[in-house]
């Protein structure tokens, strides 16, 4: 599943969207020690999470672009939690606990949601930002360098 997902340059990749029912999923950009608690600023370690369970930490919430490996070329801004505690197995089936804030939470919401058969579109508050990647590097990429 990470050769999966780093060839299609994905940061996230569930089970079921490679065909596995199976309560699984892979995130992270590099291969290094899973801290907690994981920010933005870690560049997120690569992660196995087997049977997820996720709950929200504090109220915040924080919208932010997504996109899907199973619906390619496609961006919509998603309201999430900002931070989550994650209570899982890694890949030994040893019990692991972390606390994921930012984007690394927002990866790790996106990928447990593919276990429920739910995609970023059904977390979408309105559709008016739903873009294509041509259409969102041409006018939202724009104006938020602006
Ligand atoms: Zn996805």
């Amino acid at each position: 599943m990470f050769e999966t997902m780093s060839e299609y340059q994905g940061i996230g990749l569930a089970a079921p969207q490679v065909h596995e029912s199976l309560r699984v999923f892979v995130a992270g950009v590099r291969r290094a020690e899973v801290v907690t608690p994981m920010t933005d600023d870690v560049e997120m370690p690569f992660v196995a999470l087997i049977n997820p369970d996720i709950l929200p930490v504090g109220e915040d919430v924080e919208s932010n672009w997504e996109g899907c490996l199973s619906i390619p070329d496609i961006r919509g801004r998603v309201e999430r939690p900002r931070a989550v505690r994650v209570r899982a197995l890694d890949r030994s089936g040893r019990r692991i606990e972390l606390v994921a804030h930012g984007l690394p939470a927002r990866v790790i919401q996106h990928e447990n949601d593919h276990l429920d058969g739910v995609l970023f579109f059904d977390r979408m508050v309105t559709f008016e930002t739903l873009t294509f990647m041509d259409e969102f590097k041409r006018y939202w990429a724009k104006d938020e360098d602006e």
